[in-house]
């Protein structure tokens, strides 16, 4: 069926969550910024909203988002949560510097949050100016990209405005402001603050809520409270898996960062692996190690232990039945990130079939990356390379690493395992460059795009970024750079969680 595309003015909004009771956020509209200007703007997303792109181009665009006039059809909202931060729970913390403007239904009847990130103060806003800077808000949007181009479920951005406006961080910057589109913006948090608060109501009511809008095959289970804590529990799994087959740390892993759909929500001080490491700390005031790249899926269920004990007063039986059963589905967790794990380690490796020996091939063949130090990403996208002719050297791939003799061996263990599923070189080199990618959001590059839009506001290299990163398996001519590793001296970006 064609439908005709909207302008920002018809878009079709239907505000569910606004139509919760009071107690579930704030009314509030964007504050605006000074001389805004796009910097980004994301046709793809566009299309989901069946969104005009030439909307883009009209002079009205900038000034329509920049507003604190609701688009026609929208209830502008603060959504109020709380969540353990750093292992320790904050009884409020909420959309301090976001405004989720509505939700958009597409033609295929799916809902899309519209969620203008740096609209300035809420009440939720503690001692925060309720604004986002240039550069954090670069990073949300590329990575939002990279990880939908990686398969990966995540928010998205429609578009992104920089601004004259000066916002104080670790030094003076700029304002800028994301619109972010998510099918839900709900988190592990917006359950907590009912749980703490005893306010069971308002937590049965969020309950039913989340199942009609996101889990409607979960209506007529026995026990729904228990069936959403499982679907949550999967997919959390899932997430982390994929967040480690690929080499992303999210840095910020506290229960408020925590998507209810299994997405990757809030980016902060996230990095990918360069270098293999896996104790890699991206956030540079985390300084227990607590959200190290190797410990995500261990946090990923401690969050969910939080949304659990959060979601216990809904659980059907008596208290001790209850606990019984969440404990019940936490414990289903290790076996789903196992498994997911398992398979997507399989898929880098270009393995069809599954053997015993896969877990502790993947095993060996990290632990030489991590001794040598090699790049996660164009290790595993070498690896597609290898000739598995018994006389071939491998030497581009063996020089990755330090100790040869111990990779040759490796090598020797690998021919035998593709050999032995009867594996053709060029037909698993194909697969594998569909899976291990060839572009990451790595932070020099990041850096790059930022530091030209802050100096010049010169947002080609977002442009650059964008499109290579939507489609990150595909080696593209004249875009060797972006596929390099990072030059000396910059390995070690520090990101500063001020965003
Ligand atoms: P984050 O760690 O960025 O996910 O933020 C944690 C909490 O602090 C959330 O409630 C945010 O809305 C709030 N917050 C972060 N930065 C600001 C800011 N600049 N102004 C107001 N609130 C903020
Ligand atoms: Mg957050």
């Amino acid at each position: 069926m064609l439908s005709v595309m909207h302008t920002l003015n018809t878009l079709p909004f239907d505000n569910s969550y606004a139509r919760l009771p009071d107690g579930f956020y704030s009314r509030r509209v964007p504050r605006p910024l000074e001389n805004p200007r796009l910097a980004a703007f994301n046709p793809d997303v566009a299309a989901l909203l069946n969104l005009d792109p030439e909307e883009a181009r009209r002079p009205e665009f900038v000034a329509t988002i920049n507003s604190e006039h609701p688009l026609p059809g929208s209830e502008p909202i603060a959504m109020l949560y709380s969540g353990h931060q750093f292992g320790h729970y904050v009884p409020q913390l909420g959309d301090g510097r976001a405004i989720l403007l509505g939700e958009v239904i597409d033609p295929r009847g799916e809902r899309w949050d519209l969620h203008l990130k740096g609209a300035g103060e809420t009440p939720y806003s503690r001692s925060g100016d309720g604004r986002a800077v240039l550069r954090s808000t670069i990073r949300e949007y590329l990575c939002g990209e990279a990880m939908h181009g990686l398969g990966i479920p995540t928010t998205r951005a429609l578009c992104l405005l920089d601004s004259e406006e000066a916002v104080y961080r670790e030094n003076a910057e700029r304002g800028a402001l994301l619109l972010r589109v998510a099918p839900s913006h709900l988190r592990f948090g917006s359950f907590e603050v009912f749980y703490y608060r005893s306010q069971f109501q308002h937590l049965k009511r969020l309950a039913d809520y989340a199942i009609h809008q996101h889990f409607p095959q979960l209506q007529d289970a026995s026990d729904p409270a228990t069936a959403l804590f499982r679907e949550v529990n999967e997919r959390t799994a899932r997430l982390t898996a994929q967040w480690q087959l690929v080499g992303f740390a999210h840095g910020v892993m506290n229960t408020d960062n925590m998507s209810l759909l299994g997405l990757t929500l809030d980016y902060g001080p996230f990095g990918f692996l360069d270098a293999y490491n896996p104790g890699f700390v991206c956030n540079h005031s985390d300084h227990t190690g607590r959200y190290a790249f190797d410990r995500q899926p261990r946090i990923g269920q401690w969050n969910l232990s939080c949304l659990g004990q959060a979601l216990l007063p809904l659980m059907e039986g008596d208290p001790g039945e209850a606990a019984e059963k969440a404990n019940a589905v936490l414990e289903e967790y290790d076996d789903h990130f196992a498994s997911h794990y398992a398979t997507g380690m399989r898929q880098k490796l270009g393995l069809r079939d599954t053997r015993p020996e896969d877990g502790a091939l993947a095993t060996d063949l990290l632990k030489l990356m991590s001794d040598a130090g090699a790049d996660y990403t164009n290790t595993f996208r070498a690896l597609a390379d290898f000739d598995s002719h018994p006389e071939a050297g491998n030497d581009r791939l063996r020089d990755r690493f330090v100790d040869r003799e111990a990779f040759d061996n490796w090598g020797q263990r690998y021919r035998r395992r593709i050999q032995a599923e009867n594996s053709q070189d060029s037909e698993r080199a194909a697969r594998m460059n569909g899976i291990n990618a060839h572009y990451i959001l790595r932070n020099h590059l990041a850096q790059n795009a930022i530091e030209k839009a802050e100096q010049d506001r010169d947002y080609s290299e977002i442009e650059i970024l964008q499109t290579l990163l939507k489609d990150p398996f595909t080696e593209r001519s004249g875009m060797e750079a972006y596929a390099e590793e990072p030059p000396e001296g910059e390995q070690r970006l520090v990101v500063s969680c001020s965003s």
